[in-house]
């Protein structure tokens, strides 16, 4: 697998005088259209103004699915597209995929026949039954399983499989594939402006924040990958634009394991807001989620609401039976949806389909979509470029393309020896273009999203190994390790003015 070396990335970017195909934005759009371009034999450049995946592709649920409660709404087709290419991940990136079991509790008979038959329906749609057979579970069964969510009040319940992944780990590993294709990838450069020659745009300006150099780019085609971002782009190219996005927030809370144990997950499906609830084992801890608030901005540094918190935990004890409190949350981190706007105002209706479209510049917008579908949005791209005779080439089908070869090395927990800490900055730095501390700790390394405390407590040593693995001053990482604990913060739960978190 090649590994990730920014300088030598900087390098060709300064030598390539017109590229095919410019990106904007490192999430899974962006990097799933990279590797479809570079895998057509388009040079292909993408920049991301922050760290790969640092929007919402490190903020998700975790999980490859064609989304159950959506079936409920009748989007079959959405649900068959989704479940197809759940099992193409599988396929191709196998290391970062697993078969996760949930249960569905029910506290009425009829429930768990109407559940039972949706599950059967999903079942039929995702074909070959590859991930595990959807059974029924009995009150002693479902009590043997989640004795505290029984306490509740259920008596019966259902047990499905879906898909679970490791979205970060996908991200950089499509990041790989897309340079062993070909690809030009740069991460911590923001493209600050679209050129135009003509009313047509012919290339971009990017501003690398490492160098502090600002750089003229041609490309025949510019794509606006930016998810949740993608109007402030749309804005470079016309400045009258008016927002097609409507972004709606999501948060997850993260607990210790033993809060739930066992390895099923739990789907409540329906909360006071009429959308499902998530509790899903991840990297040893139990993420719970998700809330969905629609937003009126978009900012770099989504921030959980104290509303927001409130309404997972209480729903969390009230079907679940965890009894917890604040002071039990280890990492609580908010995603921002790039949900395409719709008629009606609730953004749990809004469509996760996606779309592309071009601008009368030559701006290409691709919008919406899911992290279970990012291959399936890049092909649409490269088909509507074609459509659009913007390029001409043969589109690669990348339908079974491996990203990865599993398994994949541990990166579970950070190493808390000196020697093996430094062994890990040094390749995070060496082969996966990892720059600050956030980098490191919150997408090299989950801390960040798995024990806030621990990251804030970890920044200063990993900020000064990164300083001498770059070769930067001392007061850099002194700087890095203050700026990345102020951002930490944002990561626990405020204090309440009653109480220490109550
Ligand atoms: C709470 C939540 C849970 C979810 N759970 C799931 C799930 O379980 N399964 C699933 O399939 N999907 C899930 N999703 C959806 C999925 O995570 C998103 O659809 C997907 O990650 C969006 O990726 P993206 O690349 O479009 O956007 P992003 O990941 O936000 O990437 C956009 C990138 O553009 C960059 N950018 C912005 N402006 C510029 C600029 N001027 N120059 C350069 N770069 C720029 C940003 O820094 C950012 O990295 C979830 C979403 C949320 C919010």
């Amino acid at each position: 697998m090649m590994t990730l070396d920014r300088n030598a990335m900087m390098d060709r970017l300064r030598e390539e005088v017109l590229w095919d195909v410019c990106i904007i934005g490192g999430g899974a759009t962006g990097l799933g259209i990279a590797f479809e371009a570079a895998s057509s034999g388009l040079t292909t450049l993408l920049i991301e103004r922050d760290d790969f995946a640092k929007g919402t592709s490190s903020r998700s649920t975790k999980l490859l699915h064609g989304g159950v409660r959506y079936l409920e709404q009748g989007k079959i087709a959405l649900v068959k597209e989704a479940l197809r290419e759940r099992d193409r991940v599988l396929h191709n990136a196998a290391g970062h995929v697993q078969s996760q079991g949930f249960v569905i509790p029910v506290k009425r008979r009829w429930r768990q026949v109407y559940y039972g038959l949706g599950l059967l329906c999903y079942d039929l749609l995702s074909g070959r039954r590859k991930w595990g057979r959807t059974t029924a579970l009995n009150a002693a069964e479902l009590r043997l399983k989640f004795p505290k969510v029984a306490d509740q009040g259920a008596i019966a319940g259902l047990r499905y499989s879906d898909g679970k992944f490791d979205d970060v780990g996908l991200a950089l590993s499509l990041a790989k594939a897309s340079a062993a294709q070909g690809a030009v990838l740069v991460n911590h450069c923001a493209v600050t402006s679209l050129n135009k020659t003509t009313g047509q745009i012919t290339g971009v300006t990017v501003h690398d924040d490492i160098a502090g150099e600002t750089m003229d780019i041609n490309a025949k085609v510019v794509i606006n990958a930016c998810g949740p971002f993608g109007d402030s782009v749309c804005r470079m190219d016309d400045p009258q634009h008016e927002n097609r996005l409507q972004p709606s927030q999501g948060i997850h809370l993260v607990f210790d394991g033993d809060v739930m144990p066992g390895d099923d997950a739990v789907l409540i499906p329906k909360t006071d807001d009429g959308r499902v609830l998530f509790a899903v084992p991840w990297m040893g801890k139990v993420l719970i989620g998700t809330t969905d608030t629609a937003l009126d901005e978009v900012t770099a540094e989504p921030t959980a609401r104290e509303d927001e918190i409130d309404f997972v935990l209480d729903h969390a004890n009230r079907h679940l039976g965890l009894g917890l409190k604040r002071a039990d949350i280890r990492s609580v981190f908010a995603g921002l949806r790039p949900l395409i706007k719709g008629r009606r105002d609730e953004t749990a209706d809004l469509s996760r389909s996606h779309e592309v479209s071009m601008s009368p510049s030559g701006l290409v917008n691709v919008r919406g979509g899911k992290w279970t579908t990012y291959r399936k949005m890049a092909e649409d791209t490269l088909a509507f470029l074609l459509r659009k005779k913007a390029l001409s080439f043969t589109p690669a089908d990348t339908r079974y393309s491996r990203i990865v070869e599993g398994p994949l090395p541990d990166r579970l927990s950070l190493p808390t020896e000196e020697k093996a800490l430094r062994a890990a900055v040094t390749k995070a730095v060496s082969q996966e273009m990892c720059i600050t501390v956030e980098d490191f700790l919150a997408r090299r390394f989950r801390t960040l999203f798995l024990d806030a405390r621990l990251a804030i407590a970890s920044a200063p040593q990993v900020a000064t190994m990164l300083s001498e693995a770059h070769g930067f001053s001392a007061e850099w990482a002194q700087n890095e390790a203050s700026q990345f604990q102020k951002l930490a913060q944002r990561y626990l739960p405020q204090e309440r003015k009653s109480g220490y978190l109550e």
